[in-house]
Parts: structure tokens; sequence; C-alpha cells
């Protein structure tokens, strides 16, 4: 009975000690998992951080990119006496004027408008003698359309007040379109789709650089194509002038 007490002892020691070994292992098991998932989390830490910095480094280099191309200028402007058969005459602005300070800026885009002025001789001519005469406001473009010519008035390169926008007066050629009821609109569209076309070829702009006026402020111009949704129009007829002019 003794013997077999002190067998039972035993054999519980040796249960005690197996118990502590496996606790040991366990916990060494524990210490190594802790330590793995630390490391692992560490890792990812590091990882996430070169992700960021490398995001941010990569944006900070195209943010300057893009700041040094938009202080490029265009040094020239050209000043065409015909585009694709239609005349175009220069009378420009006085330059040092309110209305044409001029101002050297980088060409990005060409944007349309219209004059929304009816009245019957309102074409390009005469809009020319105004601007000629009428230098003492912000208000200026660079050319007027009409259904048998086309007026410039401030070169190109130069800054013009017409999109009521920084961007747009910054960086875009301003085309009215003659709206006076003597005219033959869909000709004056057509003659300013032929300025257009050159104007993208000069400057070597994309299609998707003729904008509206109400791209820039959201002013309702150019009236009457916005009204009847003919700026697509517009711009596939630049697109086929183009094509054939290759
Ligand atoms: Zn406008």
């Amino acid at each position: 009975m003794y013997k077999n007490n002190n067998m039972y002892s035993i054999n519980n020691k040796e249960k005690i000690c197996v118990g502590i070994k496996i606790m040991k292992l366990i916990i060494k098991d524990k210490n190594k998992l802790i330590k793995g998932i630390l490391i692992s989390v560490l890792v990812i830490i590091l990882i996430a951080t070169i992700i960021t910095s490398a995001i941010i480094g990569i944006r900070l280099i195209l943010e300057y990119i893009k700041e040094k191309d938009d202080r490029k200028i265009n040094e020239t402007s050209s000043f065409p006496t015909e585009v694709y058969g239609i005349p175009v005459h220069t009378q420009l602005i006085e330059e040092g004027t309110i209305a044409r300070p001029g101002t050297k800026r980088k060409i990005k885009y060409i944007v349309i408008h219209e004059t929304d002025n009816f009245a019957n001789g309102a074409a390009a001519k005469n809009h020319a003698e105004y601007l000629s005469n009428n230098n003492t406001e912000t208000k200026s473009w660079h050319y007027t359309v009409d259904d048998k010519e086309i007026y410039h008035h401030i070169p190109d390169n130069e800054i013009a007040y017409h999109a009521g926008d920084r961007i747009g007066n910054n960086n875009g050629v301003g085309v009215e379109l003659c709206v006076n009821e003597d005219g033959d609109f869909d000709k004056t569209f057509d003659n300013a789709t032929k300025l257009v076309a050159y104007l993208l070829k000069e400057y070597d702009l994309k299609l998707k650089d003729i904008k509206t006026h109400n791209n820039f402020s959201g002013k309702d111009c150019p009236h009457s194509i916005l009204k009847d949704n003919r700026m697509e129009e517009f711009v596939e007829k630049v697109e086929v002038i183009l094509k054939e002019d290759k």
C-alpha cells in the first residue's frame, strides 16, 4: 500500500514536471509569437511609411513640374493674315492699357465666347473699333469672328480679360463670335472653327483645350451655342479641318 502510494506520488511529481515543461514551452512559444507580431507590425509600419513618403515625394515632384510648366511663356505670337481662306485683320489694342497690359503668358486654352450683341452691324470690325477706343476697363479678348472676316485685337501670348477666371484669362486665347442679326451665324460658326483649328495647330494644343467661357466662370456664354448644344459639333468641325490639313 505504502509502495503504491510512493509510486503514485512519483507519478504525480513527474506529471507536474512535464506540466511545468509544457508551460515553459508555451510561454517560450508565446514570447516568440509576441516577438513575431511585434516585428510584423514594425515591418508593416516601415513599409507604409516608405510608401507614404514615396507618394508625397512623387506628388511634390509633379507639382513642381506643373508649376515650372505654368511659368513658361510663349515668347512670340502669330499674326495670321488669313486662316483657311478667311481674312484676318490685325488691329491691336494699345499696349500698356488696362485692357492690354502686355503681360506675356503660356497659351494653354482657346476660350469660345459670343458677343451677345445682336444689333445690326455689330460685326468683327465694329468690335475692333470698340476695343481700340475703350481700353480703359479690364475687358478684352484676342479675336472677334463674323461671317466674313476675323479681327485680331491682342497678341496671343499676352493676357486678356474675357473668362471671368484667373486661369482662363492667364492661359486662354479669347475668341468672340458675333451674333449680329444681319449676320449669318452658321457662317460665323464655321469661320470660328477655322480660326480655332489654326490656333490649335500653331500652339500645339489639343481638341480638349477648346473651352467655353462657361467652363471657366459658369457664365452662360457662348449663349446660343450652349443653348443649341453645339459645342460638340464645333469641336468635331475643328477636328475635320485639322485632319484634312495633314
Ligand atoms: Zn464670354
